[in-house]
């Protein structure tokens, strides 16, 4: 926890700023909700959440008959909580044998996650495998295999301009001879071409269903954090494209704006599954909205 109240230290700073400047009104009062507002938008938690949260506080502030700012802070705090409700199944797949598709556009911190992800489940017992299917890019396959280094697991990968399939179906017959628990699928980020990409992704899934049908497919998304409603907006775009049952939200060490993990999460209906708090191999950790809200605020 101490970690993940550092690596968002910048946004926590944004935060207690405006937050103590609110508290300092003393009347609950059209500015005091406008301040609010402000504050919540700032940190980039997003206008519907904002508008929400306020609804929420409102009714809450009339039923118990509030006069004072200062007792709204736990009222803000709760609703924000409420509106990031995640079920509790959302890591079950680490249980099961399990493809997991990680799709993101460049740069926003995809290899990373992957070799993060590979680490963590390497060192809790897990037989973990990489799948290279990312075949666009040299840089991203030997990015890669640095990596599978790093964490100690094994990588398959052909030479770059190959068919992602084919890496797919080597991988996929290697996990079944290696008794893997994890196979994790780099794929490419050309958003641009939508098409390709849906193509790409969905012939990768017939080839899991028909070579591995008893593995359970799980395709998260990497959304860099700092980039805030771009990110929100790159969720929507892939979501036309692929199914996503998860979201890794990367680079929340380097912005202020931090709170457009809340937004993410309450604006599509996809959970947040792991955030990243900085560059090394155990700096990505299971989001949990109420520990997140608590380090931001408490
Ligand atoms: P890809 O192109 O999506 O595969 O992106 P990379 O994995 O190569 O990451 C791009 C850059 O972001 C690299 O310099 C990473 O070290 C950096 N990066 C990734 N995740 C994080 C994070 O959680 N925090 C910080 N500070 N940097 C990160």
């Amino acid at each position: 926890f101490s970690k993940l109240k550092e690596g968002l230290a910048k946004t926590r700073n944004n935060i207690s700023k405006s937050f103590s400047n609110l508290f300092k009104a003393n009347e609950i009062d059209d500015d005091f909700y406008d301040q609010l507002e402000e504050t919540l938008v700032m940190a980039d938690m997003g206008y519907e959440t904002a508008e929400k949260v306020i609804a929420d506080v409102k009714a809450r502030v009339k039923e118990l008959k509030l006069k004072d700012a200062a007792e709204c802070k736990e009222l803000i705090i709760n609703s924000l909580r409420d509106q990031m409700n995640v079920d509790d199944s959302a890591y079950d797949f680490e249980e099961k044998k399990t493809v997991i598709f990680v799709i993101g556009v460049n740069g926003v911190g995809k290899t990373t996650s992957i070799g993060k992800l590979a680490s963590q489940y390497r060192k809790r017992g897990k037989k973990v495998l990489i799948a290279a299917a990312d075949t666009f890019r040299a840089a991203a396959i030997d990015q890669l295999k640095t990596w599978s280094e790093r964490a100690e697991v094994d990588i398959i990968a052909q030479s770059e301009g190959s068919d992602p399939s084919a890496v797919v179906y080597d991988a996929v017959n290697a996990a079944k001879a290696r008794n893997t628990d994890i196979l994790l699928v780099d794929t490419a980020g050309r958003l641009h071409n939508k098409k390709n990409l849906m193509d790409e992704l969905a012939k990768m899934r017939r080839i899991i269903s028909k070579e591995y049908p008893e593995a359970n497919v799980e395709t998260l998304i990497v959304l860099d954090g700092t980039t805030g409603q771009n990110a929100l907006e790159q969720a929507r775009q892939f979501s036309t494209v692929s199914e996503i049952d998860g979201i890794i939200i990367t680079k929340l060490d380097g912005t202020a704006k931090g709170g457009i993990a809340i937004a993410i999460q309450s604006e599509l209906s996809v959970p947040v599954k792991y955030i990243g708090i900085g560059e090394k191999v155990d700096d990505l950790q299971k989001f949990d909205p109420g520990q997140f809200i608590t380090a931001l605020f408490a």
